[in-house]
């Protein structure tokens, strides 16, 4: 049996938080894919197709990794890609309630699908796509959070708020 892991999310950006969860999970799973959340409640800063391409663009290292994008309940993704795996980071306490909500609740819609939990490297904990794009909109330095192509885009997404001195 192979093992295939779903790892959903926002990302918006992808930044290195994610990208050490997908290096390790790629050498527990036989397959990793990422699903970038097309519809999202959220007010995304970049579109679904320009999250799935920094995805792809910073995870192309990784040879059983892929990059989707997905709408809709991601219980029905999992089945529709044979998953047996749902992976979550974890950075802090804070993370957990809601966490273990979403794991629950995916539980009970797709039952044959395990939730995972991996903690975050120590120093990534405070990494968050939230706070990146503040830092970012307010002309301040993410190279050290995010890959160089994200830093750009962040760049010039927000050049005319930053005109350069
Ligand atoms: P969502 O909107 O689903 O929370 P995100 O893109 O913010 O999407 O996060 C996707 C997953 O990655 C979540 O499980 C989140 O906890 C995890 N994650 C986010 N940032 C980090 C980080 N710095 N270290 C480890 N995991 C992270």
């Amino acid at each position: 049996m192979s093992n295939r892991a779903i790892y959903p999310g926002t990302f918006d950006p992808i930044t290195n938080g994610h990208i050490d969860i997908v290096a390790r999970a790629a050498r527990i799973f036989d397959h990793v894919i990422v699903a970038v959340a097309a519809s999202t409640s959220k007010n995304t800063a970049f579109s679904t197709d320009e999250r799935v391409q920094f995805a792809r663009d910073t995870l192309a290292e990784y040879k059983n990794v892929e990059v989707q994008r997905f709408e809709g309940l991601l219980a029905n993704f999992v089945r529709q890609w044979g998953a047996n795996a749902v992976l979550r980071g974890l950075r802090a306490v804070s993370d957990f309630e809601y966490e273990f909500q979403l794991a629950g609740m995916n539980k009970h819609l797709v039952p044959e699908a395990e939730t995972i939990f991996m903690p975050t490297r120590e120093n990534y904990s405070y990494i968050s796509s939230s706070l990146i794009r503040e830092i970012a909109s307010l002309g301040g330095d993410v190279s050290e959070f995010v890959h160089p192509i994200v830093r750009d885009a962040l760049a010039e997404r927000f050049a005319s708020r930053n005109p350069k001195k």
